[in-house]
C-alpha cells in the first residue's frame, strides 16, 4: 500500500479517504489530492460543523471509464471529491451554495466548480478550470442538454 494514504492531510482529512475506489481498475488505491482542494474541504468541514464523507476523490483513468466520469474529469487529477453527509443531505442546495461562497472567498473566479446531485444526494466540488456557473444543479443541466453525459 501506497504510504500516502496513511498521511494527515488537514485537522478532518486523511490521505486515504482520497484513494481511488475503482473495484475493477488495477491501480490499487492509488491516491493523488491538490492541496488547494484539502484546504477548502477543511474549511467547508468547519461551516458544516459535522463529519463528511468522501464518496469519490481521485480516480484513474481505469476507474474513471468505469463510472462514465468525464475524460478529461477532475478527478482524475485528484482536484474534485464527491461529498455527501447527514447533514449535508439535508440541505444539499443551501450547502452548495455555501461552498459556491468558498470557493469564491479562497479559490476565487476562474477556477471552482460546484455541482449538486438531487438524486443522488451527494455534491461535487473541484478546483478546476471553472467550467460554466459556478453551483449547479445536475439534473437541471440534465434536462437542459438533450444528450447527458456522466458524472463530471
Ligand atoms: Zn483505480
Ligand atoms: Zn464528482
Amino acid at each position: 500500500m501506497d504510504a500516502l494514504r496513511r498521511v494527515r492531510l488537514s485537522d478532518h482529512f486523511w490521505a486515504w479517504e482520497f484513494s481511488c475506489r475503482g473495484t475493477r481498475c488495477s491501480c490499487h488505491g492509488a491516491t493523488q489530492v491538490d492541496d488547494e482542494l484539502v484546504r477548502l474541504l477543511e474549511d467547508f468541514r468547519g461551516l458544516v460543523e459535522s463529519p463528511i464523507s468522501v464518496l469519490s476523490g481521485f480516480r484513474c483513468d481505469g476507474h474513471n471509464r468505469t463510472v462514465s466520469g468525464h475524460p478529461r474529469s477532475f478527478h482524475r487529477v485528484g482536484m474534485a471529491a464527491d461529498l455527501s453527509s447527514f447533514a449535508l443531505r439535508r440541505d444539499l442546495e443551501g450547502w452548495a451554495a455555501k461552498l459556491g461562497e468558498l470557493i469564491v472567498e479562497r479559490v476565487g473566479n476562474e477556477r471552482g466548480n460546484v455541482i449538486w446531485y438531487e438524486r443522488q444526494k451527494f455534491i461535487h466540488v473541484d478546483v478546476g478550470r471553472r467550467i460554466a456557473e459556478l453551483v449547479r444543479n445536475k439534473e437541471a443541466m440534465l434536462e437542459k442538454l438533450t444528450k447527458g453525459s456522466g458524472e463530471v
